[in-house]
């Protein structure tokens, strides 16, 4: 079976493909229309999946990390052979160019990689005794069956960011697709069981989230649930799981700011902030979401991005040559707009966009750059997930910091300088889990990546990805 354009599709449980009689319509957010279905779960399934995992654990953990890494990169060989066509299923469903998903599907390939070697370096520790008839060992387990729950604007890669790691420190995964991308995870499923990996060991659940989530917070087959979408779930998560005292791991909403000072390579500044805030047509959690610019290169600078956000050619992500394709739908499109609305009543001046483009009943906004924002604006504070960039000035780099830091999101911050003093005050005081000096794409499988303060608990990736899936035990050996 393959993910085809206008498909009833299969859900994958416990080694078996199965429809269960009620049906999720999927859309492609490029004409509004649904194109495929998927089915969904009631409780019972999610249940039913819980205890399918919880049987296949025991086989699972005992395979060596050697053996199971074997298995992740036959399933990155799958999505590797597979490439075009998956990419295709995420510009369906969510819109965005071809060649992002692409990037999508290869970075997702790399993260297998990446784990399937990082799963055998699960080190424990030999630790100096106290007493001559004591040793004291520290040893890492798997932590047990891991719930993962994905959002839609990166639907494969952000899945195979929780799953790989789980898989490779020994833990099966039921992994909980959003409602508007089920099918990236049904393709990932697909190239499971094109692997062999064992039945039971992952599987993915589609439905009711709140109902799902409260299945997985309050049985306790479920020993952790890793969550990427919004601070407003998270919070609600992290409620839900107070009572089981359920470990969570959180990668949450963020509000980028990106500093450019005057001694930055204009063209480099120009370039890298085009792609921190355009890639995915600005549905990103690490998007640049406010754009500050040194009074003395500000009107400079402004030209410049304006003229590059001009450029950008929106339309269907599955033809040539497009930059932007639609925010994923009208709710999305509304609150952006409202967003300009709000900014231009404080004073803003629209220098391009700032209005739905009608095209084939997709839901599409022009690339927008909104000069001369002030800080009480709604899109300084909100999250904006769509193509659109509030500039604004500032004097001192003091300053710069100061307002950076003013947001409760610390997922990722931007610098564009060429002052390594420069370079390490703002590392070391930028509230953020991710820097990029110069770079506006700095994410990679062998970093750690991740929020602070309303931006989430705990890393993805790096080693401290695998970090996430892994209890520490203390082994006392006496009697020596
Ligand atoms: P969302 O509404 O929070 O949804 C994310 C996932 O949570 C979906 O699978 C959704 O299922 C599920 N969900 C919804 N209600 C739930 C509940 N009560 N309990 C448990 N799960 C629930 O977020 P989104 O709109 O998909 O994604 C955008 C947000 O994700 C943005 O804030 C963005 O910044 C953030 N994000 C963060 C990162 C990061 O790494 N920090 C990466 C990407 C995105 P349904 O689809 O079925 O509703």
């Amino acid at each position: 079976m393959t993910v085809s354009d206008k498909a009833s599709h299969r859900i994958y449980l416990n080694g078996e493909w199965v429809t269960t009689g009620r049906e999720l319509e999927v859309v492609n957010p490029a004409d509004g229309r649904a194109f495929a279905s998927v089915p969904t779960v009631d409780r019972e399934q999610v249940q039913a999946a819980l205890r399918a995992a919880q049987a296949a654990f025991a086989g699972w953990r005992a395979l060596t990390a050697k053996e199971r890494g074997a298995l992740l990169v036959r399933v990155a060989d799958e999505l590797k052979r597979r490439q075009d066509e998956i990419a295709r299923t995420i510009t369906l469903e969510n819109g965005k160019p071809l060649a992002q998903s692409r990037g999508e599907v290869a970075m997702a390939e790399d993260h297998l990689r990446w784990f399937a070697e990082e799963g055998r370096r699960a080190y424990g520790r030999w630790i100096p005794h106290q007493d001559p008839r004591k040793r004291n060992l520290v040893v890492k387990s798997p932590i047990g069956t891991v719930a993962a729950i994905a959002p839609w604007n990166f639907p494969l890669v952000l899945a195979v960011r929780k799953v790989a790691p789980a898989l490779a420190a020994g833990c099966p995964v039921i992994l909980k697709p959003a409602s508007k991308t089920p099918l990236s995870s049904v393709a990932l499923a697909e190239c499971m069981e094109a692997a062999g990996i064992p039945a039971g060991v992952f599987q993915i659940v589609i439905g009711n989230a709140g109902m799902i989530a409260g299945e997985f917070l309050t049985n306790p087959i479920c020993r952790k649930i890793t969550f990427t979408g919004s601070t407003e779930v998270g919070q609600a998560l992290i409620r839900g799981a107070a009572e089981a005292v359920k470990p969570l791991s959180l990668e949450l909403g963020g509000h980028a700011p990106l500093l450019i000072f005057d001694d930055c390579d204009l063209d480099t500044a120009v370039r890298e902030t085009i792609i921190a805030k355009f890639r995915n047509t600005g549905q990103s959690c690490i998007a640049a979401n406010r754009i500050y610019v040194q009074k003395t290169i500000y009107d400079k600078f402004l030209a410049r991005f304006v003229d590059a956000a001009k450029a950008l050619k929106v339309g269907n992500g599955l033809e040539a040559g497009v930059d932007i394709g639609p925010v994923i739908g009208e709710e999305a499109l509304a609150g952006a707009l409202r967003q300009v609305d709000d900014a231009v009543s404080r004073g803003a001046k629209v220098c391009c966009g700032g209005r739905r483009l009608e095209h084939n009943g997709g839901f599409f906004l022009e690339p927008t750059v909104l000069d001369g924002v002030e800080e009480a604006a709604l899109c300084m504070r909100e999250e904006t997930f769509a193509p659109m960039a509030p500039v604004c000035s500032f004097e001192t780099e003091e300053e710069a910091i100061v307002r950076a830091n003013e947001s409760p999101f610390g997922l990722s911050a931007y610098v564009m300088t060429r002052d390594y003093g420069r370079i390490f005050r703002c590392a070391e005081k930028l509230e953020a889990g991710t820097i990029g000096v110069n770079d506006g794409a700095p994410t990679t499988s062998q970093v750690p990546f991740g929020g602070v303060k309303h931006s989430g608990w705990g890393r993805e990736l790096g080693s401290e990805g695998l970090d996430a899936f892994l209890e520490t035990k203390h082994v006392s050996l006496g009697g020596l």
